[in-house]
């Protein structure tokens, strides 16, 4: 677990401030009321982030500040100083954030933004700018706010690194650039990866309106003009990043299912409905299955939700893991699980799920309770089909019926 370090001389508030970051976050919390006691933490452990007041009984005038970035330490300075060039002055060296400690909203701020620079390590950003010093500021300025960075000089360059990552979460991109600029980049980056799932702020030094409303217009999430503070960068960094992962989390929730993270009903039909229709007039051989638990209420009786929800889980993981990548697997609800295999003959269909019925009956769960668990599932597969998609999924869904009542433990085909 990541450790913070809290250096600060009023015990209550560094009590409440440790508090606060042990409960909400997970994070080991040290506390040390002076510069020496803090020197004595950071020669044991390595920090995450230092929080650090600058008015200490034996360092009064922020020495702890360089200290702790001589240490190659990230700091986030906590100060009840305001004098606007005493701040400036602060920001000016190599620290993450300035926060007043006037009340409860910035011990709150405080809890956000740790939380958001942890999560930003797994983020990646691309820096596309001509100008090297102007690169290396922003590589800079980004490190300290966690994130992985990759630098190119040009629009080229940077259409070449998307290629071989296109996880990268958001592109900084300059305006003036030989052989292709910003604005290009932006359209061609469109052209591949919406709004929604990499994103694109535009930094120039243009003061031209239209070129921003141009960036804005053609997909560029937010716009930063040079020379910019360090504090506006952040701002608008983070929230770009904190978009993207909001639009994430409400997409996941649309198309997946919480307990297992397969797809949902809805989603399923939205996705396959192409695949369907394509294969169908192509001629490409494939199957479609219905999978269900059997005797599952028994389960829940026996043993309780919570293990009955285990099956669940067990089961779609047995399905995930005994299908090809590109075949799709979802939950119906309950304990039904539809799966599209893909480009396989009808023969070597009823193979794979014949294996899956039988890995099933030969799996031992256990429950929280330390008790054995098996149970088996009954499969309905449709290997010649029906006009439309979802007359082929009553179809299996029927077969699926057929192999309950001939006992269950077993796949039915047509
Ligand atoms: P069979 O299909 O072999 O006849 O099995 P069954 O009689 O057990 O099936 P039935 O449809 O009667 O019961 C299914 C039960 O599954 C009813 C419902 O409470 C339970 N169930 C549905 N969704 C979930 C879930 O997400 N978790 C758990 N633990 N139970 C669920
Ligand atoms: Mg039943």
């Amino acid at each position: 677990m990541d450790r913070i370090l809290i250096i600060e001389d009023n015990k209550t508030l560094a009590k409440l401030i440790a508090k606060k970051i042990s409960t909400e976050l997970n994070f080991e919390v040290d506390v040390a009321y002076q510069l020496s006691e803090a020197k004595l933490f950071l020669h044991k452990y390595k920090y995450f982030i230092a929080l650090t007041d600058l008015n200490l009984p034996d360092a009064p005038n922020g020495e702890v500040v360089d200290y702790l970035l001589s240490k190659e330490n990230r700091v986030l300075v906590l100060s009840g100083n305001i004098d606007k060039d005493f701040r400036e002055k602060m920001l000016q060296k190599n620290i993450i954030d300035y926060v007043t400690k006037s009340g409860v909203d910035d011990i709150n701020y405080i809890v956000h933004t740790l939380k958001r620079l942890h999560k930003n390590q797994k983020h990646k950003v691309l820096v596309v700018d001509d100008s090297m010093v102007f690169r290396k500021q922003m590589k800079s300025m980004l490190e300290n706010l966690f994130f992985q960075v990759i630098t190119v000089a040009h629009g080229e360059e940077a259409l070449g690194m998307i290629a071989t990552h296109p996880d990268i979460s958001l592109v900084l991109t300059d305006y003036n650039m030989p052989v292709m600029d910003g604005l290009e980049l932006t359209k061609e980056i469109r052209k591949i990866h919406k709004k929604n799932d990499m994103g694109i702020i535009a930094v120039s030094s243009s003061h031209d309106d239209q070129i921003t409303a141009m960036f804005l217009k053609h997909g560029a999430n937010d716009y930063i003009t040079k020379p910019f503070s360090k504090e506006e960068f952040s701002c608008r960094v983070n929230n770009s990043i904190e978009a993207l992962e909001n639009i994430h989390i409400i997409t996941n929730h649309a198309t997946r299912d919480f307990l297992t993270g397969l797809y949902n009903r809805t989603y399923f039909f939205k996705n396959i409905k192409e695949y369907f229709n394509d294969a169908s007039q192509n001629g490409e051989s494939f199957a479609i299955a219905m999978i269900n638990i059997d005797n599952f209420k028994k389960i829940n009786d026996t043993y309780g939700h919570d293990a009955g929800d285990k099956a669940i889980v067990t089961l779609s993981e047995i399905i995930r893991s005994s299908v090809n990548q590109k075949d799709v697997v979802a939950r119906f609800g309950g304990k039904e699980f539809c799966v599209v295999l893909k480009d396989i003959s009808a023969q070597n269909a009823l193979v794979a799920l014949e294996r899956l019925r039988a890995n099933i009956e030969r799996n031992i769960m256990t429950s929280s309770n330390g008790e054995e668990i098996r149970f088996t599932i009954s499969i309905g597969v449709s290997t010649s089909h029906e006009d439309t998609l979802e007359e082929d999924v009553n179809q299996a869904d029927l077969l699926l019926y057929n192999a309950k009542q001939n006992g269950r433990n077993q796949v039915a085909h047509n």
